[in-house]
């Protein structure tokens, strides 16, 4: 199927055109002509499946964009509500359906002008309701988008949400998404909608299967050590290290920097510019990692993002399925990895029952799997290499103390050093341990509280480990530069070279 066979207006085409999207996703195939008949939907598909353009197109596709606010979309975090944004404002460029957002932390009165203006209104609860409430918009849509209904619920919007509804009028069309489908989520659903076509992409389809998912099995202090030497033997190309708490998105973050990365932390204690900042220079190749929390990368779009690493598996699996989302992005190939400790096989379990694709248990490669890496990849590069004229003069200075092969087995030794992999050797518990371990855990049912008690160890752990007692070398690593490529890890340069890294 092709978006063609949409028959969508001439000027929406054009954007769609001009967006590079040729095949509709799944969802969009069943969504697009549902809600251009005008019937309310409740669409469940995982993130990353297209449903902006899903519930985008055909609203436009049916706006007058006769300058009132005819559709109002309303959505989890102020990022998605800036991300949405700017998607529907690249389809409804040409038709000239302008775009406005709400959301807390920014001025009133600006928003409250571009509002005014706009064809469509991307809102985050919380704020909208304020405006609604304190009458300082007036508006009357004939679409309303919960985009994400069940991340709003879980971050208690739901009673807002409510009453955005008393406030919107009888004759519209409402179109709800989710990634899944909890009972309050199934209640909100009959009060709201009117006779919705329910559409579900089957287990498989919400998935991504574009994505490789693993695990690693560590003890709580080994986990540093653990994802540094994911680090070096993944080379990721672009990643986001998931955390559970915002201190350790602080640490984290500071840790990765000092050991060479360019690395930036996201979490909701920081300030929305700062925030806005941060998410640039992602998308933008400035930074190489992202350190978050579930809550601030909800959502997030980034396309090349190559790597999620879990440093501490979520509770549950719908934060999961949200964080590895963020990889395999439009079509790509993406990698999940999971740092896990034995106090977390219960989520484990529940993740992998709930998710239903195979997450695979790994042993964290030693410092002999990265060198063979390493060399494969280093032989791939010199003969990438072009040969700069600038060295010449360099080689004839040392052929007047060697011989070419000498100098050739030094400078191939010098790099060698360079590359020296860090830590100890085996991190991590090996594949007969950890399948005996998990043999031993049972499923759901009691213990509760035994999980909750160690998940307070394991809080407290973490401060220790922070406090410097991670031994391995002290303060070797963090001398600067990782050395690992000589210090070429910036974008600049080696741009290519990098991008041509394969992945896995
Ligand atoms: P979701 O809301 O389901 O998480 P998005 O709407 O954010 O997904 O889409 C994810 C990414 O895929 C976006 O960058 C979007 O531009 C791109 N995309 C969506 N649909 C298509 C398509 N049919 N063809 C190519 N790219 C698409
Ligand atoms: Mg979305």
């Amino acid at each position: 199927m092709k978006f063609t066979d949409f028959n969508l207006k001439q000027d929406l085409e054009k954007a769609v055109n001009a967006a590079g999207f040729v095949e509709p996703s799944p969802i969009q195939e069943q969504a697009i002509p549902v809600v251009i008949a005008g019937r309310d939907i409740v669409a469940q598909a995982q993130t990353g499946t297209g449903k902006t353009a899903a519930f985008g197109l055909p609203i436009l596709q049916n706006m007058k964009c006769d300058g009132t606010v005819e559709a109002v979309v309303i959505v989890p975090t102020r990022e998605l509500a800036m991300q949405v944004s700017d998607e529907l404002f690249r389809f409804g460029k040409f038709l000239n359906a302008k775009t406005a957002t709400v959301y807390g932390g920014s001025s009133y009165s600006r928003q409250i002008k571009h509002v005014e203006a706009a064809s469509i209104i991307v809102a985050t609860p919380g704020r909208f309701i304020d405006l609604l409430k304190n009458k300082q918009i007036k508006i009357s849509p004939s679409f309303v988008v919960l985009d994400e209904a069940d991340e709003m619920m879980d971050m208690g919007f739901l009673d807002d949400i409510k009453e955005i509804f008393t406030f919107m009028p009888d004759e519209r069309q409402t179109l709800m998404f989710s990634a899944t489908m909890p009972e309050p989520i199934k209640r909100l659903a009959k009060t709201v909608l009117k006779d919705p076509e329910f559409i579900t992409i089957t287990k498989s389809e919400i998935t991504n299967t574009n994505i490789k998912q693993s695990f690693y099995v560590v003890e709580e202090y080994e986990r540093d050590d653990a994802l540094m030497r994911l680090f070096d033997y993944k080379d990721p190309y672009k990643s986001i290290v998931f955390c559970r708490m915002k201190r350790d998105v602080d640490r984290l973050a500071t840790y990765l920097v000092s050991q060479g990365f360019s690395a930036k932390g996201l979490h909701g204690d920081m300030e929305q510019r700062q925030r806005e900042e941060v998410i640039r220079a992602f998308k933008g190749d400035k930074l190489e990692v992202l350190v978050a929390t579930d809550v601030a990368a909800r959502g997030l779009d980034v396309k090349d993002v190559s790597h999620v690493f879990n440093y501490q598996l979520p509770f549950d699996s719908e934060p999961y399925v949200h964080r590895i989302g963020r990889t395999g992005r439009a079509g790509r190939e993406g990698v999940a990895v999971s740092i896990v400790t034995p106090a977390e096989f219960r989520s484990l379990k529940k993740i992998q029952k709930d998710v239903g694709t195979q997450i695979e248990s790994k042993v964290i490669p030693t410092i002999g799997d990265v060198r063979s890496k390493q060399k494969a990849s280093l032989v791939d590069k010199l003969k990438a290499q072009e040969i700069d004229e600038k060295v010449c003069e360099f080689i004839e200075d040392l052929k007047e103390d060697f011989d070419l092969s000498t100098i050739v087995y030094k400078l191939a030794s010098f790099i060698g050093d360079q590359e020296k992999v860090k830590g100890k050797d085996k991190i991590g518990k090996s594949l007969k341990d950890i399948e005996f371990m998990l043999s031993r855990v049972r499923e759901g049912g009691g213990g509760g509280n035994r999980n909750r008690s160690q998940r307070r160890r394991n809080g407290g752990g973490g401060g220790n480990r922070s406090g410097g007692g991670r031994g391995r070398d002290g303060g070797n690593r963090s001398g600067g530069g990782r050395g690992r490529d000589g210090g070429n890890r910036s974008r600049s340069g080696g741009q290519d070279r990098n991008r041509s890294r394969s992945r896995d």
